[in-house]
């Protein structure tokens, strides 16, 4: 059913369990650059081969750099109209004694920051830091050290020195519990979910009774997986994106276009 505004609020005004996918593309108009596509390139590398555990165990300091280029963009980010939609909708379901929980997949934490409660964080947060020490493990919440400004912001692909780190390895940032070597607390590609967050959102996605699955290309597993399987449980599942995917066919309700344009209007919040 393409573009079946109606149809959809009728769902989405009487459905009990709201569960909201989130990827990339819903960040993508506040100025994040999403990872596949254009804006894809950080310097030279593919964004993808950057975030992994062997490209960190090789040069800590280009992954630190590129991680300090996502934590400048996204912490000058502000929530658009797709996020802000979401948090208002939250809340007047919470009136109603209905529920509407966010699984992203993003980092950036725009969703709390527009006000959202209930989001479960897949792929972890730019705003958190891990220790690499494994006796450790210790988690900052708030990292909070600043940023190499004058770094920050040359994710310019055409830098000629882009195979040289910029930050000396003594200065890489350090766990303040232990001092060992600290970093982001994001799951990189190769890598597992923390078994308790997807449990968390597996348990969502099986009791949902309404899907919404916004801005992400569906090709990163587990969570590609999510909406075909509600699909696959004859619940509806409303795609919004700006492209079709293979996937698609199962789904109830498809909304080419921005997000920010097409959810407000689908939540009827515009
Ligand atoms: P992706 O980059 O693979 O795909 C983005 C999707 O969003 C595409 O399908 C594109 O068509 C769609 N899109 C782009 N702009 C849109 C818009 N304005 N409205 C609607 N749709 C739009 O993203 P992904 O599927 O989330 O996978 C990328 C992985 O990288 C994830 O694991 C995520 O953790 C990480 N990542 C996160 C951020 C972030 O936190 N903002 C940014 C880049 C990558």
């Amino acid at each position: 059913n393409y573009e079946d505004y109606e149809g959809f609020k009728r769902l989405v005004d009487t459905a009990k369990n709201i569960v909201v996918l989130t990827g990339a593309g819903i960040s993508a108009e506040s100025g994040i650059p999403v990872f596949r596509g254009a804006g894809g390139l950080w310097r030279k590398y593919k964004s993808e081969n950057l975030a992994s555990p062997d490209a960190f165990a090789s040069n800590p300091a280009l992954v630190w750099e590129f991680y300090n280029y996502r934590r400048h963009i996204a912490f000058n980010a502000s929530p658009n109209k797709a996020h802000i939609s979401l948090a208002d909708y939250e809340k007047k379901c919470k009136k109603e004694n209905r529920n509407l929980s966010i699984v992203t997949q993003n980092v950036d934490g725009l969703h709390l920051r527009a006000g959202s409660e209930k989001v479960v964080e897949l792929h972890g947060a730019l705003r958190k830091v891990s220790c690499t020490n494994g006796t450790c493990e210790n988690v900052e919440e708030n990292y909070d050290d600043p940023i190499v400004p004058a770094f920050a912001n040359r994710g310019d692909a055409s830098l000629d020195q882009a195979d040289l780190p910029v930050i000396d390895r003594k200065d890489l940032p350090k766990c303040k519990k232990c001092g060992s070597l600290a970093r982001p607390y994001i799951v990189w590609f190769g890598e597992m979910l923390d078994p308790d967050v997807l449990e968390e959102a597996q348990l969502l996605v099986g009791g949902c009774d309404l899907c919404l699955v916004i801005g992400t290309s569906s090709v990163v597993y587990p969570a590609a997986m999510f909406a075909p399987s509600v699909a696959q449980r004859g619940v509806p599942v409303a795609e919004f994106n700006l492209e079709e995917h293979p996937a698609d066919s199962d789904f109830a309700f498809h909304f080419p276009g921005l997000c920010a344009t097409t959810l407000p209007k689908a939540l009827g919040l515009q």
